[in-house]
């Protein structure tokens, strides 16, 4: 294979913080990624809505990897109707990149439930999985997760630059104890999240005023 492996993050991005963008550079250097592509769903099949809209929630990972060619933005869920679903992102990349490697990066405690996914078994047919260990999180695995992991591992990174999709790969990144629902956490107790997350980033929620206590109304008082 000629190409180097183009590594997929997909998120909330609700917002877009260190943790994602550190996560992402260790995968594009560590892994020797040709790119890192941050793809934000719009409308999340697991869970609840995301409080900041789409278009912000781009904008930010838009303006986070501004300065580093090695990650970008790929926005194409939030331009597709209906439920985002992670095998269809894939299946179009693939046809785009169709001599690519395709690295699908995700947390271990996101792929302990992989097997709720729709067609979750048909990613590997477009994408390998790059499995983060994070210690920081105790996840127990869905046993046909686990059964995937069992049949697919591989620890050879070569694998990943030599097959297009089908293998799992697990790696071990410094850990980053940030996440997003802190950050709205902090924001919604008037408290600051400085250093979390892209000073860029923070500015523009702050000037937006996503994510922060409302001031009380007439009504409401
Ligand atoms: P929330 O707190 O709202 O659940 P989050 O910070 O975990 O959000 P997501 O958009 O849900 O962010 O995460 C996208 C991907 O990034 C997931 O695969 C998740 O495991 C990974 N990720 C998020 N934060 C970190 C971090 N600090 N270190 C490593 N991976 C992370």
């Amino acid at each position: 294979m000629n190409n180097r492996p183009v590594g997929v993050l997909g998120g909330t991005f609700d917002p877009v913080h260190n943790g994602h963008l550190r996560l992402a550079m260790e995968m594009a250097t560590a892994l020797d990624m040709e790119h890192v592509r941050l793809v934000p769903c719009a409308r999340p099949p697991h869970r609840g809505a995301p409080t900041a809209s789409p278009g912000q929630r781009a904008k930010w990972i838009r303006v986070a990897v501004s300065t580093e060619p090695r990650l970008r933005l790929d926005d194409r869920e939030l331009l597709r109707d209906g439920p985002s679903y992670t095998v269809d992102t894939l299946a179009s990349m693939r046809a785009e990149m169709p001599d690519t490697p395709l690295c699908l990066i995700m947390g271990r405690d996101v792929f302990a439930k992989l097997p709720q996914w729709h067609e979750w078994e048909r990613i590997f047919d477009s994408a390998h999985i790059v499995l983060i260990d994070r210690p920081d999180i105790d996840a127990q695995l869905d046993p046909k997760a686990l059964e995937a992991l069992e049949q697919r591992a591989v620890s050879d990174l070569q694998v990943l630059h030599d097959t297009l999709a089908g293998h799992i790969y697990t790696y071990t990144p410094p850990p980053l104890a940030i996440s997003a629902s802190y950050i709205r956490e902090l924001l919604g107790e008037g408290q600051s999240p400085r250093y979390l997350l892209p000073t860029a980033v923070l500015d523009d929620i702050m000037d937006a005023g996503v994510y922060q206590p409302q001031p009380a109304t007439a009504a409401s008082q």
